[in-house]
């Protein structure tokens, strides 16, 4: 096995940290970019706003795939936040919310994608509908698509 950045080759992945980093590459990373290759790679790496990845040519378009979620604010949150909009400044209750809420509708259109055989998500895109008084639906969607390496 060959780590992905220090390009070392190890006997085993008892030294990964992640499917493709070592543990000492993975040591010396960010706490975003641990998150980031956490993610299981075929899907994360591999999902994009754009309709083209490069490197890459789409060999089959599976169709739209999507995650929805419908969230209410909870009392508490909706009190802290309404204290907070007293002081000023950004509402970070909600910002937490519904970057959390995005998260999970992404991270369901993802495992839909994965489900029907796709490898890559493309042309992803998110909508916020309020649909009532502090219930807001959150729907990521893309169009799921099988991937190939473009070779050289
Ligand atoms: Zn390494």
């Amino acid at each position: 096995m060959k780590c992905e950045k220090c390009k070392k080759d190890y006997p085993s992945e008892h030294y990964f940290s992640t499917e493709s980093i070592c543990r000492k590459c993975f040591a010396k990373m960010t706490p975003e970019e641990k998150t980031q290759a956490r993610q299981p790679k075929a899907i994360y790496t591999m999902t994009t706003t754009a309709f083209t990845i490069d490197g890459y040519k789409i060999v089959k378009s599976l169709g739209v795939v999507r995650g929805v979620l419908v969230r209410s604010r909870s009392v508490f949150g909706t009190i802290g936040a309404s204290l907070q909009t007293l002081i000023g400044g950004n509402i970070t209750l909600f910002t937490e919310l519904c970057e959390q809420t995005r998260a999970d509708a992404f991270e369901m259109m993802a495992s839909h994608a994965e489900e029907i055989g796709a490898n890559a998500v493309i042309g992803v895109r998110y909508d916020t509908t309020e649909i009532m008084q502090g219930v807001t639906e959150v729907l990521c969607y893309g169009t799921a698509v099988i991937v190939k390496p473009v070779s050289s």
